[in-house]
């Protein structure tokens, strides 16, 4: 039986940053990580394995922050947690006996169930190495690739294979645009364009219905009837939270399948908290929860769960809901996403004002290399607070999504937006006389 103070199930960044937090609030605790993989992906790298970077152990995340942090590793997997005894049982035989428990167990791909899902050939993002370096090879070896999902990550997907010489690549999305869970329209078709621009083939509105093959699959068969001939089917239809090990324990999941958390991210069982993937989400506006399923957001959790393990109540530190930044960067084009946007405030029946701006991103606009930046910004009609905002733009443009996001915590107003005090530069920034944040936030006074 090992004996230790903190025990965190799962080594993805929920997990890693739980246990580096942990650290740092209690320099004295024995804290010990299990994870199931040997070596862990970079999970948002993912994309990239295919084209960009030239293997898929180029995409890992390193483990030198556990040995800085003396957190002692284990590969194994978790199987159960006996939360009488507080003790944690792993697939091996061995048993662990924790103070605190934080379970970081993360997310898998979601799969649609369909005639056909079970073939060869028919393959998910997972984050297990061995099995994404199969993947790489039969990309490589593919002719006619299919993307079941238009979300950010098969857009992203798209894009990279996109680069890669004679191959087809299709995109079947069943909403009306690809991105359009994520950005209003505009923001979403600018996405879209640049996915069609590089070659790849877009069914909108379209569900496949059926994956054909013997052994193999071949097509891909649609509800419009139409067929796609296909070496190869990735489905990137979302992803599901690994709650099995904290559903057995008695642990409390919410009806939409997380882990049930209170604003300090404990569950329902006294000292076992929940963070990243495997955790429910708060909505920031609204309080109502959801599953945002995002690497930032899973950071900003384990930072507070491994900040609240041992605090007193009054010195918890408080989740105060997920304002769900988001960024995804499609051949030259950064988009960007923070809050709510138009089309989720209008199904929150909340009156609101919109602010837009549009302005090269380097002044004077005539330099070489200049694109344009685009930002649109809600804010609620009568008080002018900020809902949120969404960006379009050149690489230069990401990081307005995170003052934007900054900006909606703070619950920032237009008047105050419009006064902001910002860096400009010719070579790297908008100008100064026509700062977009504050373009937009002018519009709406
Ligand atoms: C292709 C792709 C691209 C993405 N791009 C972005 C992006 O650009 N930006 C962004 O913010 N987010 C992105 N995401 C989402 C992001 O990857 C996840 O939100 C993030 O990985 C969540 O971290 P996590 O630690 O909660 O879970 P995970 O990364 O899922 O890690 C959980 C870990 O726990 C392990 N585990 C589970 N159960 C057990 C057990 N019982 N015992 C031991 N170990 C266990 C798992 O094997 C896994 O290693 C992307 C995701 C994918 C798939």
């Amino acid at each position: 039986m090992i004996k230790t103070d903190i025990l965190i199930v799962g080594g993805g960044p929920a997990g890693l940053v739980t246990a580096v937090t942990a650290r740092k609030n209690n320099p004295d605790k024995k804290i010990t990580l299990v994870r199931e993989y040997e070596k862990c992906v970079v999970p948002c790298g993912l994309p990239y394995i295919f084209n960009r970077l030239p293997a898929v152990e180029k995409d890992l995340m390193p483990d030198k922050a556990y040995e800085a942090n003396k957190i002692d590793l284990i590969i194994g997997v978790a199987v159960k947690i006996e939360t009488a005894n507080k003790k944690v049982n792993l697939k091996n035989g061995e048993e662990i006996n924790y103070e605190k428990l934080i379970l970081a167990t993360g997310s898998s791909p979601a799969m649609i169930p369909i005639k056909g899902a079970e073939l060869n050939g028919v393959y998910q993002i997972k984050k297990d190495i061995k099995y994404l370096e199969n993947l790489r090879e039969e990309i490589i070896k593919a002719k006619d690739i299919v993307i079941i999902g238009g979300g950010f990550i098969g857009v992203e997907l798209a894009e990279e294979l996109s680069a890669i010489k004679n191959k087809n690549i299709s995109v079947v999305e069943i909403l009306d645009h690809c991105l359009i869970a994520n950005f209003d329209a505009e923001f979403a078709l600018a996405g879209e364009k640049k996915i069609k621009d590089k070659g790849v083939k877009l069914y909108l509105k379209t569900a496949v219905e059926e994956i054909v093959g013997k052994d193999k699959v071949e097509k891909v068969k649609l509800n419009s009837g139409e067929e796609i001939s296909a070496d190869l089917v990735i489905m990137a239809v979302g992803a599901r939270p690994n709650i099995k090990l904290a559903e057995e324990a008695g642990i409390k999941i919410i009806e939409k399948g997380g882990i049930k958390v209170d604003e300090f991210m404990r569950t329902n069982i006294p000292d076992i908290f929940a963070a990243g993937d495997c955790a429910e989400t708060k909505n920031f506006f609204t309080g109502k929860n959801s599953l945002v399923m995002l690497a930032s957001v899973a950071c900003y959790e384990a930072r507070i769960a491994g900040a609240n393990l041992y605090r007193g109540e009054k010195d918890l530190i408080k989740n105060n809901g997920t304002v769900a930044a988001f960024s995804t960067y499609l051949d030259g084009l950064v988009l960007g996403a923070a809050g709510l946007n138009e089309t989720a405030a209008n199904e929150e029946n909340i009156k609101i004002a919109v602010g837009q701006s549009e302005a090269p991103n380097r002044h004077p606009g005539t330099l070489p290399n200049t694109g344009i930046i685009k930002v649109k910004l809600i804010f609620e009609e009568s008080s002018k607070v900020l809902l949120g905002g969404q960006i379009a733009g050149p690489e230069n443009a990401a990081e307005m999504i995170n003052l934007i996001a900054v900006a909606v915590q703070q619950k920032m107003t237009a008047v105050e937006l419009a006064n902001l005090q910002v860096a400009t530069h010719p070579l790297i920034t908008a100008a100064p006389t026509a700062y977009l944040i504050i373009k937009a936030a002018e519009m709406v006074l």
